[in-house]
């Protein structure tokens, strides 16, 4: 690649977009490229300031204009990739698409990246002439940052994890959604509120008539159950063998980001998750049971975990400061990605119990495809 190399951004304006042009702006990545900002929605219209030569947006289905891109980066969902790539690479572009959707993740000629859990993996692929580079799903990006050292260690034996995934995961909608359900909850027991000596069960009988009172349109995003004051043990498609979709992703995007191979290959670690969708506004949430391959002294693994990257941050398995460091709304914003709880099991010395948090919107999604993008800009 030239100086200046032309990048294509799509999906800028949504949610995963607008942080990552936060992020870009906050590294200064916009002095490194020339941007090309694309709208599904608004072609013709204003580009954001970040524009260089380039002031006005592109059709983000204009197939020219986007094999002029040495580099794409979309963040605008899986039917713009879907409708998009196959038609792109079969005009014959040769670029490299990063991408945040799942389309292409687990394709042959893709890799998932995360760069601080498998730049070798990255390093490879570039050789070999990879040109397609897809974000993780969320909830297994900020695991694997938050405890991809003891898969590098070659430590797991299995992993079950019970998720605690907040709303936006889902799309701006759904935190709409969700704060919009909290307000009705508030305002249907107001009056009991601003009385000290209202009976709590006579709150608590109101809050679950409004809950399973919403409409069906006031519960559209979540698919008909209200998520304010609730939980949904399901998330993404029945894959009808008992499993939901975000499930499977657990196991087999895991075991593709380590390099491990494909569902089904023998050197693949069990990954079971049971996937929670509960009513917080933003971050990921985990509690993880690993059977390790040994018994590995509790510092050591403390240690491990610390040193793996510079935004792991080892929480103290105590009252306080669990409290206080682990807790979603702390976290939200913030690259940081504390891991606690840490201890050994009853079950014996090889289990092993921890919990971590990560913002799904950066860990999880724009910070990956960012920093793939420096790396391709490094490498010119
Ligand atoms: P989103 O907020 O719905 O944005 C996607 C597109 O919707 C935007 O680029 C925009 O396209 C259009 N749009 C329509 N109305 C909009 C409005 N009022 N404000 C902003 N944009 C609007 O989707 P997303 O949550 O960022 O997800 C994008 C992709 O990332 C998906 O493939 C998703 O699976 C993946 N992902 C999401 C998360 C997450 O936590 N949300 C995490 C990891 C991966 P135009 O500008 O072209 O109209």
């Amino acid at each position: 690649m030239n100086t200046q190399p032309l990048v294509g951004l799509v999906g800028w304006r949504g949610m995963v977009g607008s942080v990552l042009m936060a992020r870009m702006r906050a590294e200064g990545d916009f002095a490194l490229i020339e941007p090309r900002f694309f709208s599904t929605s608004n072609a013709g219209g204003a580009a954001p300031a970040e524009a260089k030569n380039e002031r006005t947006l592109f059709d983000a289905h204009d197939l020219a204009a986007l094999q002029q891109c040495e580099v794409i980066i979309t963040a605008q969902g899986g039917d713009y990739t879907q409708a998009v790539y196959g038609p792109l690479r079969e005009a014959g572009w040769k670029g490299y698409w990063i991408d945040a959707a799942k389309t292409l993740r687990m394709a042959d000629d893709a890799v998932i990246v995360l760069d601080p859990v498998n730049r070798p993996v990255i390093e490879d692929a570039l050789v070999r002439g990879v040109r397609n580079y897809i974000g993780s799903n969320c909830t297994v990006s900020c695991m694997l940052m938050g405890v991809g050292a003891l898969y590098k260690a070659g430590l797991v034996e299995w992993m079950q994890t019970s998720t605690y995934q907040a709303a936006s995961g889902g799309g701006a909608p759904n935190m709409r959604e969700l704060l919009t359900q909290y307000g009705s909850l508030h305002a249907g027991v107001a009056d009991l509120l601003a009385d000290p000596a209202s009976a709590i069960l006579e709150i608590d009988r109101r809050v679950t008539a409004t809950q399973r009172g919403f409409s069906a349109e006031e519960t559209r995003h979540f698919r008909g159950v209200p998520l304010g004051g609730n939980l949904i043990p399901w998330i993404d498609a029945d894959r009808g063998d008992g499993t939901s979709l975000e499930e499977w992703k657990g196991g087999a995007e895991t075991n593709k980001i380590m390099g491990f191979g494909r569902p089904g290959s023998p050197a693949t670690v069990p990954v079971d998750s049971t996937c929670v969708r509960i009513g917080s506004m933003r971050c990921h949430s985990q509690s993880l049971t690993f059977k390790l391959k040994r018994d590995v002294p509790l510092a050591d693994i403390e240690a491990l975990i610390a040193a793996d990257n510079a935004w792991v941050k080892v929480v103290p398995n105590e009252r306080v400061a669990t409290e206080q460091q682990l807790n979603a709304a702390q976290v939200a914003g913030t690259l940081t990605i504390p891991v606690g709880r840490l201890r050994k099991l009853a079950m014996g010395p090889q289990y092993l119990g921890a919990f971590t948090i990560g913002d799904q919107l950066l860990w999880g999604a724009a910070e990956p495809l960012r920093r793939m993008l420096r790396i391709l800009l490094d490498a010119r």
